[in-house]
């Protein structure tokens, strides 16, 4: 059987990567989402094994130590990280995995594995991101602006990225990034 690729699914927070990743599965049963481990809380209705494996500091050390993780990267004072047997597995049974992770992670992957496919999602500006992350209501004030500065950190990142896509709507974003799997 032919291999899935391994796809770097970056953007920044509150820009749409989740709504995205709806419209990816709906319109492509090969896609999968690899499920991190975090050491943030479970945000409501996030279930753990679904969204997340959510674990204490000390059991993500101790993973670390194990050698565990493909990649991982603390991003506003919590870690998060990819276990990486579980995404071998989805890719030897020929599934396109994606990495849903920030960009130091991202960067830690297109070292190691540089035939994955790397994406950067845009927002159509910055202010329609701190809107869309206010407007979902999820974080704090203080999280909020955390996030947003962390986004102005991240935009020096995009250029490492092979491919951009702008969210202008999900639909349209999901099949470009379909098309360039098609194509890596
Ligand atoms: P959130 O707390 O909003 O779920 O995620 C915060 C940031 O961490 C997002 O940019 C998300 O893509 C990233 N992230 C989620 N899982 C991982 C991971 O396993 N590794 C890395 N490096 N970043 C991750």
């Amino acid at each position: 059987m032919k291999k899935g690729k391994l796809v770097v699914y970056t953007g920044y927070s509150g820009v749409g990567k989740g709504t995205i990743m709806k419209e990816l599965k709906r319109l492509d049963d090969k896609v999968r989402l690899s499920v991190s481990c975090t050491t943030r809380e479970p945000r409501e209705g996030e279930r753990e094994g679904i969204e997340y494996y959510f674990v204490t500091k000390d059991k993500f050390k101790s993973l670390i130590d194990e050698n565990g993780f493909l990649e991982y990267a603390m991003f506003c004072d919590n870690y998060y990280g990819t276990p990486e047997k579980p995404v071998d597995e989805l890719l030897e049974k020929g599934y396109n995995v994606f990495l849903e992770i920030e960009v130091q992670g991202g960067m830690q992957v297109m070292e190691k594995r540089p035939d994955c496919v790397s994406i950067f999602i845009t927002p159509p500006s910055f202010e329609e991101l701190e809107s869309r992350l206010r407007g979902r209501g999820t974080e704090d004030e203080e999280t909020i602006n955390k996030r947003l500065a962390r986004a102005q950190e991240e935009k020096e990142f995009e250029k490492y990225y092979t491919h951009k896509v702008l969210n202008d709507t999900p639909e349209r974003a999901a099949r470009e990034i379909l098309s360039i799997i098609n194509e890596a």
